[in-house]
């Protein structure tokens, strides 16, 4: 699998760092124990495609929001983010 780096262009996978699904937002502070166990600790298992975070870590060392299908590797999106600049590269 080759991600394409919306900094860096097209690398290989061993430069990037999976860190896991980009969907579960922290609740706000006033949220209940139930919110805050959910958000750290509970993450669906999608056999389809999800947004999921990866770190670039043999590159540009960006954040990145990759939309990729888990059944077949296929990459759609790559882009940075949030917070990491608004730069967006379709696949
Ligand atoms: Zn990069």
């Amino acid at each position: 699998m080759r991600i394409v780096c919306p900094f860096c262009g097209e690398r290989e996978l061993g430069e990037f760092t999976y860190l896991g699904d980009a969907k579960p937002q922290r609740p706000s502070a006033d949220a209940g124990e139930d919110a805050v166990y959910d958000y750290v600790y509970l993450r669906d298992n999608i056999a389809g495609v999800m947004s999921e975070h990866w770190y670039h870590g043999g590159g540009c060392r960006a954040w990145l929001k990759v939309t990729r299908n888990t059944l077949t590797h296929e990459i759609s999106l790559v882009e940075a983010a949030a917070g990491a600049g608004a730069r967006q590269v379709a696949k």
